[in-house]
């Protein structure tokens, strides 16, 4: 199992890619690929069906094909934190070829120092029909690099702690001049076969060329980028394959949105009117009213699946000490009482009950009063579309790093809870 999500990751470095990557699984497995453009016929409503939109993807499985049968949702982000290249990357500097960046949601900047960078994303091409197609790219090799300060020209890092100014300091280098391509875009273009001249839009990001690795041991750690929180889109993918044909009377949903680690409010972002269209329109698909839409929502129930942080073992000062997260303890169902998280004790019972009938362990996750709590996709959601819903997640260390850290065993029991909560006895 540990090798699929390896190997989902690797195949993964953007949002684009990870829907992608989710949706061939789909159609593989037998799903209909639905266009958003175009009219839905009953098929598409029984399911088992999907529909996405850059790098946000509804998935469903078959149901009885009731209009107001209710939801069993799993929701998860496939984006992570990082840093994106500028409209205008290309800069020189004393000798060196280097890349503008835009930090992208609350990285950790240190993380990305003296990493092996490489670059991927997607250009806009316009194609001879007058077309604009959108083609993904990934240059699989390290090419840029973040380089760190040398100590002797800055002596009291260790002591005084490292400071970094986003806008200065986080250029990573990808050559020397005069060697070497002008433009990074032009460079990547040529390299796929692409005519520089019909690029009209590119999205790059920088990717740690280090691919996942078993840590430990045992091999009981895996450290990867991107753990948060394509780690909850693989496993809500591989318990919505597992339980997608099972026909009962509550429908299994994977909804994967993009933009969570920027506030969520895009079209394809928690907070946008995108899910709540495409389940519209699954139940008018059906047959049904927009009364058999609400009656459906009424009693339909979503885990918001995403990272929670692990006790860490060199600052476990930071956590609420009766609400310690252990590694390997299993998942975790994250409370707050200020909402930063949507669980409440109703939806909390109907997430126990799930993994207790599956046999899987879980853990309580509560934030310490003098730390402000992060938040996830689930209060977005649950007000949006008036749903039940239970925030829950694989405790991790390093959350927002380049690289994080989670155990194998936690990922396992993530995609057995998640499993049971789509398909409730
Ligand atoms: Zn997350």
């Amino acid at each position: 199992m540990i090798e699929d999500l390896t190997a989902y990751l690797e195949d993964a470095p953007t949002p684009h890619h990870a829907v992608a990557v989710a949706s061939g699984r789909l159609l593989e497995a037998g799903f209909s690929e639905l266009d958003p453009t175009g009219p839905w016929e009953a098929e598409a409503g029984e399911g088992p069906a999907f529909v996405r939109r850059g790098g946000a993807l509804v998935a469903w499985g078959a149901g009885d094909g009731t209009p107001h049968a209710p939801l069993r949702l799993v929701g998860a982000h496939t984006d992570s934190p990082g840093l994106r290249l500028r409209p205008h990357p290309d800069r020189t500097s004393v000798g060196w070829r280097s890349l503008g960046v835009e930090v992208y949601g609350g990285a950790l900047w240190n993380s990305w120092l003296d990493r092996d960078l490489r670059l991927a994303g997607r250009l806009v091409v316009r194609e001879g029909t007058g077309a604009l197609r959108s083609v993904l790219l990934d240059t699989r090799r390290a090419i840029a690099r973040v380089p760190q300060l040398a100590i002797h020209l800055d002596r009291e890092v260790n002591s005084g702690g490292l400071r970094l100014d986003p806008q200065r300091h986080l250029a990573p280098v990808w050559g020397l001049e005069p060697d070497g391509p002008d433009s990074v875009v032009e460079a990547l273009a040529v390299e796929n076969g692409i005519d520089p001249g019909d690029v009209l839009g590119a999205e790059l990001l920088l990717v740690d060329a280090q691919g996942p690795e078993r840590l430990g041991w045992r091999g009981e750690l895996l450290a990867a980028g991107r753990l948060d929180d394509l780690v909850s889109v693989w496993a809500g993918l591989r318990a919505l394959l597992a339980t997608a044909t099972s026909g009962s009377s509550t429908v299994p949903v994977l909804v994967c949105w993009d933009h969570e680690e920027v506030g969520s409010e895009t079209a394809t972002g928690a907070a946008g009117a995108w899910l709540a269209g495409i389940l519209e329109r699954r139940v008018a698909a059906l047959g049904g009213t927009r009364d058999e839409l609400l009656r459906s929502l009424a009693g339909s129930a979503l885990a918001s699946a995403d990272v929670a942080h692990a006790t860490h073992p060199n600052h476990p000062e930071r956590h609420d000490p009766d609400h310690l997260l252990v590694a390997g303890g299993g998942p975790a169902v994250k409370h707050n009482a200020n909402a930063r998280y949507a669980t409440d004790a109703g939806s909390a019972a109907a997430f126990v009950d799930a993994c207790r009938s599956a046999g899987v362990p879980l853990q309580h996750y509560s934030h310490r009063n003098d730390l402000p709590c992060g938040s996830t996709v689930g209060p977005l959601v649950a007000a949006g579309l008036a749903v039940d819903t239970v925030d829950v997640g694989p405790p991790i260390l390093s959350m927002h790093s380049a690289r994080e850290l989670v155990a194998v065993a936690d990922v396992e029991a993530f995609v057995d809870a998640l499993g049971a909560w789509l398909a409730p006895r």
